[in-house]
């Protein structure tokens, strides 16, 4: 039997809630499924960690890590650190030196949520977005001189590189490949900024040489939000920038029915170094503590990660469990209109797991 190493960091806020809730069902799925089992190892770093150490994790965090076979992890963000130490200090601390490289966002209307857009179900919206995770806007290139003064300036410089650009746009190809419709669409913003960006669009045209199976076409990022809106069903799957895709996926994250629904995969496609999963959401201190935090984006990152870790039939149940139980209303958060605890959630999905057929 297969003993997955698995490193759970709660983070901040809500994470601490929806975490717990996370390994919980990812143990009843693997007693499900009987082919493999978890070790899971918490570690409690985020903001608490900071203001007793002055660091978000400490200095050999990573290589406490770096051998586990995945990564659960919560959110970074305390209402007493600025945003940037929290995100720099912990999140991005492991997914850049750790060469994630491919953030992945599925986003679908769940079965019993509704959709802001009006006239939209559950088969009409059907994406996944591919953010590059490693550099572009994100790279933390910049600099700041003469604060105080009248001088003062700052820079942040988005920094694209071929190779970096060529392997998340053959990771998306291939994803993209690999659904029903095999259709992609390359977003940039090449009008505007006419160097990296016009890069970017060169790079799809010669990385699409290698994929003639897959339909693409290119898109400029404002452009892309109102099809997201108005055109749903014309999209598939989107490869974009660190920032582009960041924004994009927000969007897609509140059309698909909640924040609180959606799930990510950070992954580090060669395997040299765990790959990471979390929700999309942040640490939410306004619902902190009250045990309605909506544990489903959790979940789903969990499906993400079993299919990562290669047991599909453990991830498509966990999916189907997730499924059944967003259909029924009386298992939906107050962030989707209903009364439900995180609690109550995650039994129903265990349960639903346990009575789950072949
Ligand atoms: P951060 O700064 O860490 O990104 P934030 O509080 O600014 O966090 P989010 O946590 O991303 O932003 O969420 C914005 C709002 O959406 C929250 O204030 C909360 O009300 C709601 N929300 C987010 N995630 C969930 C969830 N899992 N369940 C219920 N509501 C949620």
């Amino acid at each position: 039997m297969t003993a997955f190493k698995l490193a759970a960091i709660p983070g901040d806020g809500i994470g601490a809630e929806v975490v717990a809730a996370g390994v919980e069902v990812l143990e009843a799925v693997a007693r499900r499924d009987g082919g493999f089992t978890f070790r899971v190892d918490e570690f409690a770093w985020g903001g608490e960690y900071y203001k007793a150490h002055g660091r978000m994790m400490p200095e050999d965090g990573r290589a406490q890590i770096q051998n586990h076979d995945a990564i659960l992890f919560g959110s970074a963000g305390h209402p007493e650190i600025p945003d940037h130490i929290t995100l720099w200090g912990l999140r991005l601390a492991i997914c850049q030196p750790f060469d994630q490289y491919a953030n992945v966002r599925p986003t679908r209307v769940l079965p019993g949520i509704t959709s802001p857009l009006r006239h939209v179900h559950g088969k009409e919206l059907d994406w996944v977005i591919v953010r590059e995770n490693s550099e572009g806007e994100y790279a933390g290139v910049g600099g700041r001189v003469h604060q105080g003064s009248s001088l003062e300036t700052a820079t942040d410089v988005a920094m694209f590189t071929r190779p970096g650009v060529e392997r998340i746009m053959r990771f998306a190809f291939e994803l993209a490949r690999s659904r029903p419709r095999k259709l992609l669409t390359v977003v940039t913003k090449s009008n505007a900024q006419r160097h990296a960006m016009v890069m970017w669009d060169e790079i799809a045209t010669e990385v699409a040489q290698e994929f003639p199976d897959v339909t693409w076409d290119r898109m400029l990022v404002d452009a892309m939000t109102m099809r997201m809106v108005a055109k749903p069903q014309s999209i598939d799957t989107v490869v974009a920038t660190n920032l582009h895709a960041d924004i994009l996926s927000d969007l897609a994250a509140a059309l698909s029915g909640s924040l609180g629904i959606a799930p990510t995969a950070n992954l580090n496609p060669e395997r040299t170094f765990p790959s990471m999963f979390e929700p999309i959401h942040g640490s939410a201190f306004d619902i902190m503590g009250q045990g309605i935090a909506n544990p489903i984006g959790t979940f789903w990152s969990s499906v993400l990660l079993l299919e990562h870790l290669g047991e599909d039939t453990a991830a498509q149940r966990l999916m189907k469990a997730i499924e059944q139980v967003t259909a029924d209303p009386e298992f939906h958060t107050p962030d989707l209109g209903g009364e439900a605890t995180t609690v109550k959630v995650t039994e129903a999905v265990i349960a639903a797991i346990r009575g789950a057929n072949e």
